[in-house]
């Protein structure tokens, strides 16, 4: 018998071609065979006469083989095996493509199943093509059934995927199940390995549909119990208690070049509140694109400079790193606070009165940081790989990439002080408009705050959908501005050509707008193949205004503040999601240049145009990113908006989506009943150690 840890080339009839096939799929041992999910099923449960076969047009039939022969087809250049099949009410053609050998398997006068569906050659009239086949027993794989269907490579048929799945079906008997009896009884959860089992080869729907739910509670269960783990190591390490000041506080909001709004304002205070609580904060903070997150994380930062701590900010890019500096510095600037720029590529301090800062060395910058002379520092992930030590690190602030993994955060934690051994303060910020309903019950280790309105006397961005046809005219728009100085993306959803799909890609898109279209302006491009440091480079020159168009992919989604940029031409706008889309279109009206966005819809099927439509109409009229996001989530489930990256889980999940709200809300409750007061997870080691498996919890100790 196989185990959980088998390597998959011990299987059964897996030679190296095969093996080496699965390994495409991430599959290596047993136990990923098992978690290796079908997509979807054909229902093939019905077994039909072909009488009726020939009327319900799809499922399985029990027939005898009356002829069965291979022949060459000159036109299509291929080889036929063709059958015909009878039973006591009718018989059928059956033609099978380039599986020459069938007619060797298959015997005149057999009796087999056959499954799949009828369709209707020219020639021959109604006829099955390419159907599964599977000899005559009680244990039916591939017919008869409800059949799955397994996500593949091109090499690796269904059949193979389903013949080395049935072989492993005894091993899933061997997995403990590690969900608590409690909760499987309370919330109707059936066991873990009849559910295992039942999703490759259920019974039938009612069943899958309790083997579904089964292991989607499980995925966002393990969420959940990591959330109230942390959640509860968090509040029970100190940190530093950093006291209001409220005097330096208001003077600074008051010298603003602005008024705060009002959700700044109250963002800035829940922050505020959580420094000065003795725990250590682990907040999020939610506000688009150009809500103005970067001054409410500066309210904190001053606070904690002024209680005589050390901050550091992350940002996820270089270029963003030193826009911050820039920026930071200015707002800093009657005040003096030692600023740093820690990147690969720089590393620099500011100066009085000299814009660009001063360049130091990476020793003397590592030594200037370690006696806390620094009280800011602001850098990318090279921070924490290049163990950068502080003196009192009070503050981490970790910009558009909300979760950071509890590893690094562990990292930065661990070796960050000298003088204690407390955890700093953690505030993440992000631009994605996950719905307060969705993050609070998704989040249960964070606390949220959300910055949901736009600083006001922005200018609106003029967006309109242009049917991909009529591109010449929003050409010559993109010339005058160019002409007056502007500058314009655009954002193809592919890099390379694909001529299966017809849709837009970067190369393609570059080649004709410079060789055709814009012979006269210099145009670059940009996507997520090229590298780190190529790609700096582009978005330098394009900040620079070196560059006057930018055609990409959606790599510019999380990058650099370009003032100057006005125009953005979305390509195959019905593509990209609402939340894309909008955060795509966030790169522009950045400045007081009025700013346009034009989505072309190059979609020619006319039964979609009308949702398509609908869709781009709800960006045009949404008032703000989190209105849009509710408005999705409430139409067709957060699954549209965003995935699960971006919404910040780092396990990847095999068969949860975020549209699964309401099982998101099921095992957040399951997890806090579960983990109430005086739980101590050591009496469920089954379930301790999966969540350790999944997330690494220990090292935030
Ligand atoms: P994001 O939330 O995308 O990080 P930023 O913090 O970069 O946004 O702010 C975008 C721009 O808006 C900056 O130039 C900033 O100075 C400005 N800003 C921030 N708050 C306000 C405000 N209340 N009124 C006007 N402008 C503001
Ligand atoms: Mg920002």
């Amino acid at each position: 018998m196989f185990e959980l840890k088998t390597p998959v080339i011990k299987l059964n009839r897996v030679g190296k071609n095969i093996a080496q096939q699965i390994k495409k799929l991430g599959i290596e041992t047993v136990d990923d065979l098992i978690t290796h999910y079908p997509s979807r099923y054909d229902d093939y449960s019905e077994i039909l006469s072909i009488e009726d076969f020939k009327n319900k047009k799809n499922g399985t039939i029990k027939t005898k083989i009356n002829l069965i022969a291979n022949h060459r087809s000159f036109k299509k250049n291929m080889i036929i095996t063709e059958a015909i099949v009878s039973d006591e009410t009718d018989s059928l053609r059956v033609v099978w493509f380039n599986q020459p050998f069938l007619a060797k398997n298959l015997k005149t006068g057999q009796t087999i199943y056959l499954a799949g569906k009828i369709s209707e050659d020219n020639q021959y009239g109604l006829q099955m093509t390419n159907p599964s086949y599977e000899t005559v027993s009680d244990d039916l794989t591939h017919t008869g059934r409800l059949v799955p269907i397994y996500p593949s490579t091109a090499k690796l048929t269904q059949k193979q995927i389903r013949f080395l799945i049935r072989q492993i079906i005894p091993v899933t008997h061997l997995i403990e199940d590690w969900l608590p009896r409690k909760i499987k009884t309370k919330y109707n959860l059936t066991d873990l390995s009849f559910a295992l089992e039942q999703i490759h080869f259920p019974s039938d729907k009612n069943w899958l549909q309790r083997a579904v739910h089964r292991l989607k509670f499980d995925e966002l269960f393990l969420i959940q119990a990591r959330n109230q783990i942390v959640r509860k190591k968090m509040k029970q390490k100190e940190s530093l208690v950093i006291k209001f000041q409220e005097k330096e506080t208001k003077k600074f909001v008051d010298q603003l070049p602005f008024k705060l709004t009002n959700a700044q304002r109250k963002s800035a205070w829940e922050i505020i509140n959580d420094l000065g609580k003795g725990t250590p904060m682990n907040r999020l903070l939610e506000g688009e694109v150009g809500s103005g997150k970067t001054v409410v994380a500066l309210i904190a930062i001053l606070n904690v400079i002024l209680n005589k701590y050390q901050s550091a900010y992350m940002a996820p890019t270089e270029i963003l790193a030193e826009q911050h500096f820039n920026n930071i510095v200015k707002l800093f600037k009657k005040r003096p606070f030692k600023i740093a720029l820690f990147t690969r590529g720089i590393k620099k301090i500011n100066v009085k009165n000299e814009k660009d800062g001063k360049k130091i060395s990476k020793a003397e910058m590592i030594k200037l940081i370690i006696s806390g002379k620094i009280d800011l520092v602001i850098g990318t992930h090279s921070l924490i790989q290049e163990n950068v030590k502080f003196k009192k690190l009070g503050l981490v602030i970790i910009d558009e990439q909300h979760r950071f993994g509890v590893k690094q955060r562990a990292d930065l934690g661990k070796k960050s002080n000298l003088e204690n051994n407390y955890l700093p303060h953690f505030l993440s910020m992000t631009a994605t408009p996950i719905p307060r309903s969705l993050a609070l019950s998704l989040y249960g280790d964070l606390d949220i705050s959300i910055i949901d309105q736009l600083p006001i006397g922005r200018k609106k961005i003029i967006t309109k959908i242009i049917d991909a046809k009529k591109s010449s005219l929003t050409y010559n728009f993109v010339k005058n501005e160019i002409k007056k100085g502007r500058q314009v993306f655009v954002i193809c959803p592919l890099i390379d050509p694909s001529d299966k799909l017809g849709v837009k890609s970067v190369k393609e898109e570059f080649q004709k707008l410079s060789q055709n279209v814009f012979p006269k302006f210099t145009i670059a491009i940009l996507h997520g193949k090229m590298k780190a440091k190529e790609k700096e480079e582009i978005m330098k020159k394009f900040l620079a205004n070196e560059i006057n168009i930018l055609v990409s992919t959606t790599v510019v989604e999380v990058g650099v503040d370009i003032p100057n940029a006005s125009v953005m031409i979305i390509e195959g706008a019905e593509r990209f999601g609402l939340a894309q889309l909008y955060q795509l279109r966030g790169r522009i009206g950045r400045s007081n240049h009025q700013s346009y966005c034009f989505l072309m819809d190059d979609n020619d099927d006319f039964s979609k145009k009308n949702i398509v439509q609908q869709r781009l109409k709800a960006l045009l009229e949404a008032k703000n990113g989190f209105e849009l996001a509710e408005k999705d989530l409430t139409l067709r489930g957060p699954g549209e908006m965003f995935n699960t990256k971006q919404a910040g889980i780092s396990t990847d999940l095999k068969i949860a989506r975020l549209s699964d709200f309401k099982i998101i809300k099921e095992t957040k409750q399951a997890a806090e009943e579960m983990f109430k007061i005086d739980f101590n997870i050591e009496n469920y080691p089954l379930l301790d150690k999966k969540i350790n498996d999944l997330f690494l919890i220990d090292h935030l100790e």
